[in-house]
């Protein structure tokens, strides 16, 4: 088992954090926020004092930051960038979805000083890091990726390695675009069913059997009092922010522009999540985007 400082502990975090000490690892673990430090030392993680003592003898340091600002200052800048308090040896592990600019800039700065670095964005939600089943897509070497792997599987189940350097993160703003496009799709179609007297329950049961079927369905569905324990029963609070939302369609709208790609459904999508979070909605969970078509 090994020694884990484990800096962010919100939506995600908290919950990874607990499941690496449920595991029986040593998680240090580090939070601006006085509310989840507390949540986390109640899962079994040590409070650290600050980032820098979060990394004290660490084998492994796990970030999990809204975007690439907040990793890149907290490794990098700063009066005590953490690249310059780790272990000999430590490998760097980013779980945060951040642009894969970011994400390079940030493993070329590490391989400088030799030290090891991955970025390995997550998905799965709220409900997948609470139980241990995130998918991980890892970008790093193969003797990186290795390394990780024992660690990544006390947090997750399906564990990828995307490729280099971040190609963890150009699949994950593929994946999150495609589920932006599938989230406001199924808000569409329910809204539609619903206006026309339909129950949402019953259309949701109905095209999860057909070739509608998808995710937001599956386990995320949009609207209030069809499924319980997801954000629209609690009045989208907890989950995966819209503002977080609107972030990746900005990382993915950023990949099509340098690649060339085509992404209108991509671009649309962003134009929702904007509108809506636009109005006010930037706190909630992405699946309040429904609130837009009622
Ligand atoms: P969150 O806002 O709930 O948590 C971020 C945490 O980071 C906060 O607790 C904040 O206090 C802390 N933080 C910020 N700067 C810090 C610093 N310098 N030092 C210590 N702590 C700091 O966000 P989240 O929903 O947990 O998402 C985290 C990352 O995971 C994001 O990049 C997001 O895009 C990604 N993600 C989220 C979900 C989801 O469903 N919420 C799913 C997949 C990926």
């Amino acid at each position: 088992m090994a020694t884990i400082g484990f800096i962010g502990l919100g939506n995600m975090g908290g919950p990874m954090a607990a499941n690496l000490a449920k595991a029986g690892h040593s998680v240090q673990a580090f939070d601006l926020s006085a509310e989840a430090l507390s949540a986390a030392t109640a899962a079994g993680c040590r409070q650290a004092e600050s980032a820098q003592d979060a990394v004290k003898g660490a084998a492994m340091v796990i970030t999990m930051l809204p975007a690439g600002k907040h990793v890149k200052s907290l490794l990098l800048e700063g009066d005590a960038p953490l690249f310059e308090h780790l272990e000999d040896g430590a490998l760097v592990i980013d779980c945060s979805t951040i642009d894969v600019h970011t994400a390079r800039e940030i493993a070329a700065a590490a391989q400088q000083r030799q030290i090891d670095f991955i970025d390995a964005p997550v998905s799965g939600g709220v409900g997948g890091a609470q139980a241990g089943t995130l998918t991980f897509i890892v970008g790093g070497s193969a003797e990186q990726y290795a390394t990780a792997l024992p660690v990544l599987q006390a947090m997750g189940k399906n564990i990828f390695h995307a490729g280099e350097h971040g190609a963890g993160q150009i699949a994950k703003a593929c994946n999150n675009m495609m589920l932006a496009i599938l989230m406001a799709g199924t808000c569409e179609a329910l809204s539609m069913g619903v206006k026309n007297g339909l129950d949402p329950a019953v259309l949701s049961d109905i095209m999860k059997q057909s070739s509608g079927n998808n995710w937001a369905l599956q386990v995320y569905n949009p609207v209030p009092g069809v499924m319980d324990n997801v954000p629209a029963s609690r009045d989208y609070q907890g989950g995966f922010q819209v503002d977080l939302m609107y972030k990746d369609l900005g990382l993915a709208m950023d990949l099509s522009q340098q690649s060339a790609s085509a992404t209108p459904m991509g671009s649309a999508a962003r134009a929702l999540f904007n509108l809506h979070k636009s109005q006010g909605n930037g706190g909630l969970d992405f699946s309040s985007l429904i609130r837009l078509y009622q």
